[in-house]
């Protein structure tokens, strides 16, 4: 099949998009971009495969009031115009939640928008964003099949356990379980984890991704067993400005002592929290690790013995560790956080090689260590586009 899929993914303040040959296997994007700060201060930014900025075009000119579908309405001609000989094949769309319906993707249809907005109330800050620009692309090209990618749909192989709750049944039944997120860039790491491990991809193996959201997933044979997110994308890890896991009573004590709404504890516990809360700073690791004020310095030590922590409690999962995988932005990127957070690790086994790990090298463990650790960049993206790839045909 000719032609292109765009990969989409609507955050709350951003679209991020890349382009993909449609008749061909690579996991590298034709294009890859973003508009940032969509309903502030919308910024523009695109490089083809070799690297070269792409101009804005008439997406420079955006103002505080585009909104996601005025984003989209200027990106799909931009697009066009940027692979000319190339006809729009699928747009897929990373979608936060699917629910207990969606065990894996789908091509989208009046029926399946309608049950992906009737999951809102579940991931309000980011499913809003995805359903919006679902409806953008209906709108301005009705010709293009979409496909909606989900972040939980990874997790749908767990046990039930995994997904409980100690809460009465009435509620698990209703669907307050454990979803699990990130579901897109495990994917795309279990995919690529026999390259670097061989017969141990199918072991026990922890991959981390530490990103702006953060999460951890224990698999075995290449299947989520276990996650640290739950209900929400707050549940686990400290995060860039969500708290992670807390005492639910924290909430009630905020209600009833501190009379706050729940907007206001939204806004909490998603926005002032985690790095950004305990540093006071910034919500950026890179900015927190430049920095020499000792709340930084706090914030990551916190980030770190919570993120030791949570790998801990997902051992039992799957019985044992055979190797443990840094992905994402601060994953990929930060020598001294994996140090951190493996330093805590040494009686699972683990023995970091110093060197290896402050070049970023794919494999930072020790020959000795009993659990090979690797850092392996993700790709979500091209998960949707592999994903569009299989449904069209
Ligand atoms: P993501 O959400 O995956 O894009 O990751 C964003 C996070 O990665 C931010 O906290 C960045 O500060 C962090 N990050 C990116 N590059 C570096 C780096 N070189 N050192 C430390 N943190 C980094």
């Amino acid at each position: 099949m000719s032609g292109v899929f765009l990969a989409l993914n609507a955050g709350s303040s951003s679209i991020k998009f890349a382009v993909f040959d449609a008749d061909t296997e690579t996991t590298t994007p034709r294009i890859k971009g973003a508009v940032a700060g969509v309903g502030r201060t919308p910024a523009f930014s695109a490089r083809d495969a070799g690297g070269t900025a792409l101009d804005a075009g008439a997406l420079a000119s955006l103002d505080v009031s585009a909104g996601h579908e005025a984003v989209i309405s200027l990106l799909l001609p931009w697009l066009a115009a940027h692979t000319a000989d190339r006809p729009l094949r699928a747009v897929g769309h990373r979608v936060v939640h699917g629910g207990q319906a969606f065990a894996g993707p789908t091509l989208v249809s009046a029926p399946v928008l309608q049950q992906l907005a009737e999951l809102e109330p579940l991931a309000p800050l980011h499913q809003p964003h995805n359903v919006a620009a679902i409806r953008a692309v209906a709108k301005w090209r009705p010709d293009v099949a979409q496909v909606a990618c989900f972040d939980t749909s990874f997790h749908r192989s767990q046990d039930r356990l995994a997904q409980l709750f100690a809460l009465p049944r009435a509620l698990s039944d209703e669907g307050v379980i454990r979803y699990g997120f990130h579901g897109l860039s495990y994917d795309y790491i279990a995919g690529i984890l026999p390259g670097h491990l061989g017969n141990r991809a199918s072991g026990r193996v922890i991959v981390a991704h530490l990103g702006n959201g953060s999460s951890m997933c224990a698999m075995k044979d290449r299947k989520s067993v276990a996650t640290s997110m739950g209900f929400t994308a707050l549940d686990g890890l400290m995060m860039g400005r969500r708290c992670g896991a807390l005492d639910p009573g924290v909430v009630l004590y905020l209600m009833q002592a501190r009379g706050m709404k729940a907007a206001e504890i939204e806004h909490l516990l998603y926005k002032q929290s985690g790095l950004l809360g305990v540093s006071g700073l910034s919500n950026d690791m890179q900015v927190l690790q430049d920095s020499d004020d000792p709340h930084a310095k706090e914030a990551i030590d916190l980030f770190c013995y919570r993120a030791a922590s949570s790998l801990a409690g997902l051992v039992p999962a799957i019985g044992g560790l055979d190797a443990l995988v840094f992905t994402a932005g601060i994953g990929e990127n930060s020598a001294p956080v994996r140090k951190l957070i493996c330093e805590r690790l040494g009686w699972l086994g683990i023995e970091l090689d110093d060197a290896a790990n402050d070049r970023h090298a794919t494999r930072i463990s020790t020959v000795r260590s009993g659990v090979e650790v690797l850092v392996l960049a993700t790709n979500e993206e091209a998960v949707v586009a592999k994903t569009c790839r299989d449904l069209m045909r």
